[in-house]
């Protein structure tokens, strides 16, 4: 967004301002960078920049699975970069929801959250014959097969057996980044909203208000990375992503993170008779292809669907929302230091798996920003170019 002469001159009054870091983009991602640099460095000044509000993007709009993922993305995973590199993302992705257990969830008892499993789910036995692969053991990822019979009661007929993964956790994202806002705010840390970041200078960055001058910057942008600067629009483009939330008039008896791959489907309960459920892209891809929150009715009615159809399920819709996310072509994010007149870095491209990778990818971002290493994990992956 941009601000007029007439507006800027009579409305607002920004001052200039002066910090160390400038961090981009106050979704998880931004604020969990600015919590490990300050856990790390606490005499260093930090600035997080929100064009919005804290959370308006993805990181308040979803599905509140924090999880290390369903079974068949490790399975894409392994066939892409080979067995030990997905295992090294596995124990990453572990260590991620560690570290949220441990440094935010179990100190903020404001956050209702619930350890649970998450199960990939098969219909029917010839799906699973088709999953199965020689050269991939869910084993080794610490998923166990869950037959028929032990399914849980709602799911039993209607699915033949599950992969199951534990330790993984359902939480209320907006309570997540508010407590995360709290922590940060008692360390002096200033949240800055509704300013947007324009351009990199020599000094620092540019907003549409003032210029912060700095020594840092992290841009944190997911999805907007391309609005930011063109550099980006081949590295990490927004897609949509729509959510469903309703009321059952029976409740299901499961209360785990539910992967249905095939179907291209997520879902959870939220609470008793309530069920959150994401997904059916495909069925709108080109429509769902930007930065804007809509709805797309195909979609939506795919997710009614669903839930009639498959799961055999009574519902009132009770809510529809959309949210943008950051994909790149391999959904692994970029983690990097980049060209830039300010020593600029950048975290982002998560692909739908930020809330579960997304902590233990801020510390290592942190521990690039104060100089402990020179290397990100995921550039054991991939190294990216780009110049601001
Ligand atoms: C519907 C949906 C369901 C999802 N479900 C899950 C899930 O269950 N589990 C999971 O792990 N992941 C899920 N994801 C993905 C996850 O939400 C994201 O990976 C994660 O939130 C990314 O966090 P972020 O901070 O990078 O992005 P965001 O939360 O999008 O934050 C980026 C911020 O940058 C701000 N910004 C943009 N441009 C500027 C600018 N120029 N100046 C200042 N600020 C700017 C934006 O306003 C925004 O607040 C889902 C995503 C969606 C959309």
């Amino acid at each position: 967004m941009t601000t007029s002469h007439w507006l800027r001159a009579h409305q607002f009054k920004t001052p200039d301002m002066v910090t160390d870091v400038v961090i981009v983009g106050g979704g998880y991602i931004g604020l969990s960078v600015a919590y490990w640099i300050s856990e790390f460095r606490p005499d260093l000044k930090i600035i997080i920049l929100e064009r919005s509000t804290i959370g308006a993007g993805a990181s308040g709009r979803n599905a509140g699975f924090l999880t290390k993922g369903s079974a068949t993305f490790y399975k894409t995973l392994s066939k892409h970069w080979g067995k030990d590199h997905a295992l090294n993302l596995y124990s990453f992705a572990q260590e991620s929801l560690h570290l949220v257990h441990q440094h935010i969830l179990k100190s903020s008892p404001e956050i209702k959250f619930e350890k649970t499993s998450s199960l990939t789910l098969f219909k029917n036995e010839q799906l699973k014959k088709t999953w199965d692969d020689n050269e991939f053991d869910p084993g080794d990822f610490g998923f166990k097969w869950r037959e028929t019979k032990d399914m849980p009661n709602g799911l039993k007929g209607t699915f033949f057996g599950a992969l199951e993964n534990d330790e993984e956790y359902k939480i209320n994202p907006i309570q997540l980044l508010s407590s995360l806002r709290t922590k940060l705010e008692a360390r002096k840390i200033q949240i800055v909203e509704n300013l947007s970041a324009f351009i990199i200078t020599q000094d620092g960055i540019s907003t549409e208000l003032n210029t912060i001058k700095c020594k840092q910057i992290v841009l944190a942008l997911n999805g907007y990375f391309p609005h930011f600067h063109p550099a980006f629009k081949d590295l990490i483009k927004p897609n949509r992503a729509q959510m469903l939330a309703v009321e059952l008039e029976e409740d299901i008896d499961s209360n785990a993170l539910h992967y249905d791959s095939p179907e291209r489907v997520y879902w959870r309960k939220s609470q008793d008779k309530i069920l959150l459920i994401g997904g059916k892209r495909l069925l709108d891809e080109s429509g769902e292809v930007g930065d804007f929150e809509k709805l797309s009715p195909l979609i939506q009615v795919g997710l009614e669907d669903y839930l009639r159809d498959q799961l055999k399920l009574k519902f009132k819709v009770i809510h529809r929302w959309s949210g943008t996310m950051g994909f790149t072509s391999d959904e692994l994010p970029i983690l990097n230091r980049v060209e830039a007149p300010t020593e600029t870095f950048v975290i982002g491209g998560f692909s739908g798996h930020g809330m579960g990778f997304g902590f233990r990818s801020s510390l290592d971002m942190a521990e690039l920003v104060t100089g402990q290493k020179t290397k990100s994990f995921f550039e054991n992956f991939k190294t990216v170019q780009i110049k601001l």
